[in-house]
């Protein structure tokens, strides 16, 4: 099966962020499981089934990735699937601060599994998925910024 990385995220929607974080993980790691998590935080605007058709779509031209959800704790997910790291993505320092705690804590639950980061891409650094929903609610044209499916579903849902 080879070395497998998780990649998780609430992905509401999947962003080009994403998907350059996604495409850059799948050129290391020999599979990509890229799985949608309800963070009990955040709102979300699709449902875990609409975000994960989503990002199948926008992701089916990768073979070795593959989408899938949990409802539970990212590291039982990747301890049960065999994972040797955890993919996460940094855009900016405001991220950092938030992804180390996390990663202590993951470091805490199981101390096998790394997390690995990768830089965004620059031209991406100042897109979120919530970024784009604020833009969408108004304005139609995201399409350079969500795979062409996202800004179609996006466009739907805001439909007056
Ligand atoms: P979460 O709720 O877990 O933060 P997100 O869907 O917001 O889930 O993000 C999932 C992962 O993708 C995180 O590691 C995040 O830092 C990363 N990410 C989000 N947007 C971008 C982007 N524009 N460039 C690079 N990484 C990103």
């Amino acid at each position: 099966m080879g070395r497998l990385a998780v990649c998780p995220g609430s992905f509401d929607p999947v962003t080009n962020g994403h998907i350059d974080i996604i495409r850059r993980g799948a050129k290391i790691f020999d599979q990509v499981l890229v799985v949608v998590f309800n963070n009990s935080a955040k709102e979300p605007l699709f449902s875990v089934d609409e975000r994960i058709y989503l990002l199948k779509e926008s992701t089916k031209e990768f073979p070795n990735v593959k989408v899938d959800q949990s409802d539970g704790l990212l590291m039982d997910y990747a301890q049960k699937h065999n994972a040797e790291a955890i993919l996460r993505g940094l855009r900016a320092v405001s991220d950092f601060e938030y992804e180390m705690q996390i990663t202590s804590m993951n470091r805490r639950l199981n101390p096998e599994i790394e997390t690995f980061f990768m830089m965004t891409n620059n031209q991406y650094s100042f897109l979120s998925s919530s970024i784009v929903k604020e833009v969408a609610k108004y304005r139609p044209d995201v399409q350079d910024i969500v795979p062409e499916i996202v800004a179609k579903a996006l466009n739907e849902k805001f439909k007056k």
